[in-house]
């Protein structure tokens, strides 16, 4: 996946607030992945080990919700980099499981997970733990804080979906991906 080719359409992904179960569903397409490299270089990614996001990108899919500022500055460049933005999978495309914090407020959530569940471990900064970005308010799907092209619904969506998905658009077409999705499976 590291030889660029002019022909190769530039893509990346990226895992925000999800449980990487979409990004599971994408390595599932297995041996059909030696197919789409012929077509994809993967510059940025969980998959790859590119820390910077690059200039200029063709695809870019998006796994989880927005939660933290981090997610939201990541997004936000990855969407001005990107020609096409797809929302992958359910947290992506409505909030699902990180919106259910979303009616309880940040403080009872922070006072649950840091005080009630409080444990004794202390990070050291001098560790060097960069600390850890400040939450949204809420969790919001992708669509709320950029624009997005396409969205392919699933908990996580099925490997057939991503990979039909991503050869309708190698081949210049817009895919249908109801055709083979549904939320919450
Ligand atoms: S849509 Fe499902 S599989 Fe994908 S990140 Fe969210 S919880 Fe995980």
């Amino acid at each position: 996946m590291s030889t660029t080719t002019p022909q190769k359409i530039k893509v990346a992904t990226i895992w925000i607030d999800g449980c990487s179960g979409c990004h599971m569903s994408f390595l599932d397409i297995d041996e059909r992945l030696i197919d789409l490299v012929q077509h994809i270089d993967l510059l940025y990614s969980p998959l790859v080990d590119m820390k910077e996001i690059p200039a200029e990108l063709d695809l870019t899919l998006v796994e989880g919700a927005v939660s933290n500022e981090h997610d939201l500055e990541r997004v936000v460049a990855l969407r001005k980099a990107s020609k096409f933005m797809i929302a992958l999978g359910d947290c992506a495309v409505t909030g699902n499981v990180p919106s259910m914090r979303n009616p309880i407020g940040l403080k009872p959530c922070f006072d649950r997970a840091y005080q009630e569940m409080a444990d004794i471990v202390v990070n050291d900064p001098a560790d060097g733990d960069p600390g850890i970005p400040a939450l949204l308010e809420m969790a919001k799907p992708v669509h709320e804080v950029v624009t997005v092209d396409l969205f392919v619904q699933g908990c996580p969506p099925p490997a057939d979906a991503i990979f039909y998905v991503l050869s309708e658009l190698i081949a210049g077409r817009v895919p249908d991906p109801t055709l083979l999705t549904r939320f919450g499976a």
